[in-house]
């Protein structure tokens, strides 16, 4: 950290002064001489009134990103941040006897941008996606050792945009014993979470909140849960009284997750199906008696730019999901993609019922769980949004 500042230009310091995050390059009137990626600048408008720290990475288009507003030490706030997360939580899970496993620090969400945190009862998984949050990782671990006291530390940062800041993927152990998989508890129910082998940091904590929906609509039902990952769904619906819950996912590791899991809630595997195949084939084919039926798949839009073809994958499963569900069924949508937005979502889905000729109704619409907030100052936090329909 240097007393050099980054200077905004004329009228460009209104984000900032408004708590947004980012700085992005053409926002940025003169930069400190011999400034170095990855470091922590002062941030001042192009009056000379100071707002903030932040960090800067002249090969990214976000230049910089700050991690304090207002005059106080960086340091100082990044710890306060961490403090804030952690008690949030604590609000939310208390001791953790339903719930040990959720996000406790989500990047800009929780003010602290680049970096996404996951407990997983003792262990904490971390991901760094910026250049900058990659040279402040030992502070964030010594924080963290000294707010939480967890078991182990792991870091799986494999996320696309490391390239963009010329990072390489990083994994392994940063602080304690080396586990890598996991016995986690969801509102009560048993999950095994693999953190080293598995996808994103090894469960999708933001559903949790909607498999508890799902649990609840599922009493006598015939399931089908579609990107089913490592079952998460299919439990919950077996345990809220399904009749059967057929899961199907291209990954193969996934789904032989997924079977421990049943196992893990005294659900037999064997009676239920596990089809490893690709959503949009499977739904071609011959489908028909479900229910209630579950659409979570990965974002089909990772850019602005993805989102025509994004909109008519989207299309295209809800269509076929909404075309095979029996009258008086339920679908439970989601979209993951920052970029498709609710209004966009809903419009899409509104084609695919119109495609269908079903009669669909909105009954409910979804967020991401709690633990993963919205920084009401930094929009871009908002991702998941899910939709359930009731259809005639
Ligand atoms: N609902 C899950 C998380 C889903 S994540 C949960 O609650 O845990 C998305 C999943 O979709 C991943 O497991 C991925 O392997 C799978 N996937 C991605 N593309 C797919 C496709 N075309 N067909 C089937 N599964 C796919």
């Amino acid at each position: 950290m240097t007393d050099k500042a980054v200077v905004l230009g004329k009228g460009k310091d209104k984000p900032i002064r408004n708590r947004h995050h980012w700085i992005f390059s053409g926002a940025v009137q003169s930069l400190p001489e011999g400034l170095i990626d990855g470091g922590l600048y002062s941030v001042s408008s192009h009056e000379g009134a100071p707002l903030g720290y932040g960090y800067f990475n002249r090969k990214c288009s976000i230049i910089g990103r700050m991690v304090s507003f207002g005059p106080g030490d960086p340091f100082t706030a990044l710890r306060k941040n961490v403090q804030r997360a952690i008690a949030v939580r604590n609000e939310l899970f208390g001791e953790g006897k339903e719930t040990n496993a959720y996000r406790l620090i989500n990047a800009e969400g929780d003010g602290i941008p680049g970096l996404i945190v996951d407990k997983y009862d003792t262990t904490l998984v971390i991901q760094i996606a910026t250049l900058g949050m990659d040279k402040l990782r030992d502070f964030i671990v010594e924080t963290l050792v000294q707010e939480l006291g967890p078991a182990s530390i792991y870091e799986k940062s494999n996320l696309p945009s490391r390239r963009e800041e010329g990072l390489e993927d990083k994994a392994g152990f940063l602080f304690g014993g080396q586990v890598k998989k996991i016995f986690i508890r969801e509102n009560g129910f048993n999950f095994l979470v693999d953190i080293a082998e598995s996808q994103k940091t090894g469960f999708y904590l933001d559903q949790r909140e909607m498999r508890k929906l799902a649990g609840s609509l599922a009493a006598d039902r015939r399931v089908l849960n579609c990107f089913s990952y490592t079952g998460g769904y299919s439990v919950y619906a077996l345990l809220g009284g399904a009749a059967r819950v057929d899961s199907v996912d291209t990954s193969g590791p996934a789904l032989d997750l997924a079977k421990q899991n049943f196992r893990l809630n005294g659900l037999s595997p064997e009676e239920h199906g596990f089809i490893e195949a690709d959503v949009f084939s499977f739904l071609r084919g011959p489908v028909s008696g479900y229910e209630l039926v579950i659409l979570d798949p990965p974002a089909f839009a990772k850019r602005k730019a993805d989102v025509p073809q994004a909109g008519r994958g989207y299309k295209d499963i809800n269509r076929l999901a909404l075309q095979k569900v029996s009258a008086g069924g339920f679908v439970l949508t989601f979209s993951c993609s920052h970029f498709v937005d609710e209004r966009l979502f809903q419009k899409i889905v509104f084609e695919a019922a119109a495609e269908a000729s079903r009669n669909v109704r909105i009954l409910q619409r979804h967020r991401q769980a709690s633990d993963h907030p919205i920084n009401i100052f930094h929009p871009e936090t908002e991702y998941l949004k899910g939709l359930l329909l009731y259809v005639d």
